[in-house]
């Protein structure tokens, strides 16, 4: 009997069907950079998947394949069916960068209404959806202001706000806040659990915390560089919803140990030959 209190009883993975599929997929670059080697993964729908690896193991151009921005080099990606950037509603993928990359002379309304603008709809259609975007990252009251009157964290919501306005289904996360305090971090986290949840979306979040990664995923790829490459796919146990009483728990401080010598584990895995 499923927990009907919650949007992803078993942590993300309980419908079972496939969202992304990624098989043997490789990214080299003109300059001979294996960016990516041999990556296969199936995500399902519903499910919180954490990218986690060092600088340069890939997890950034990982997601970009999925997303369409950059093409694979071999191998397929599909996403709902279509192969990767020709799903034919470019609204189903939302994406936030390290950087909230906010247009500085324009208001957070304007910021957030422009991937609509951009599809053609006006301010007056688009209003409504503008202001629920704002509501559920808390910012409802600063549709006036200019990005430079927000905080950093504030104007990391805005730019989820901007992703989540077209309501996509999959959030492809790349490190968005790794440049932030650790409070604001921590408050940010557990509202993308929120939206996750309330949403009902599948999140892929890149980080190289363990620790962000063991709070909020569900299941945490672990990469390793030279060539870009999985070394570790893990499932976690622990159940949602997760707050900063799971952080004082032994099962965070075990899965935590776990994913961690993961990680360190991927030093081993260093391929010389590439
Ligand atoms: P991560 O996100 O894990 O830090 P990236 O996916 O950004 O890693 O990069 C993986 C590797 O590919 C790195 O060695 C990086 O220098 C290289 N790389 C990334 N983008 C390009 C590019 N456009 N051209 C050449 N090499 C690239």
């Amino acid at each position: 009997m499923p927990d009907q209190s919650h949007g992803h009883p078993d942590g993300g993975r309980a419908g079972q069907t496939a969202l992304i599929e990624m098989i043997d997929v490789d990214k080299e670059f003109a300059n001979g950079t294996v960016a990516v080697r041999d990556m296969s993964l199936v995500i399902n729908k519903g499910e919180f998947v954490s990218f986690l690896g060092p600088s340069g193991c890939g997890k950034s151009t990982a997601l970009k394949m999925i997303s369409g921005l950059l093409s694979v080099s071999n191998g397929s990606i599909t996403v709902n069916g279509h192969l990767a950037g020709q799903s034919p509603d470019a609204s189903d993928i939302g994406y936030v960068f390290q950087e909230a990359n906010l247009l500085p002379w324009a208001t957070v309304f304007e910021n957030v209404y422009l991937p609509l603008k951009l599809r053609g709809l006006s301010r007056k259609e688009a209003s409504a959806r503008v202001e629920e975007a704002l509501a559920m990252v808390g910012l409802a009251k600063f549709a006036k202001s200019y990005p430079r009157q927000l905080s950093g964290g504030m104007r990391m919501r805005v730019s989820i706000a901007r992703a989540m306005v077209t309501k996509p289904k999959l959030l492809l996360m790349d490190e968005p806040f790794a440049a932030l305090d650790e409070m604001t971090r921590a408050k940010l986290n557990d509202d993308v659990l929120q939206l996750w949840e309330s949403q009902g979306l599948t999140v892929i979040f890149v980080t190289h915390s363990v620790f962000e990664s063991v709070y909020l995923s569900s299941r945490v790829v672990v990469m390793a560089a030279r060539p870009g490459r999985v070394v570790h796919d893990i499932a976690l146990g622990d159940g949602y919803p997760r707050n900063a009483a799971y952080r004082m728990t032994a099962a965070y401080t075990e899965s935590c140990r776990l994913v961690s010598n993961a990680l360190e584990g991927t030093m081993d895995h260093v391929d010389l030959n590439h």
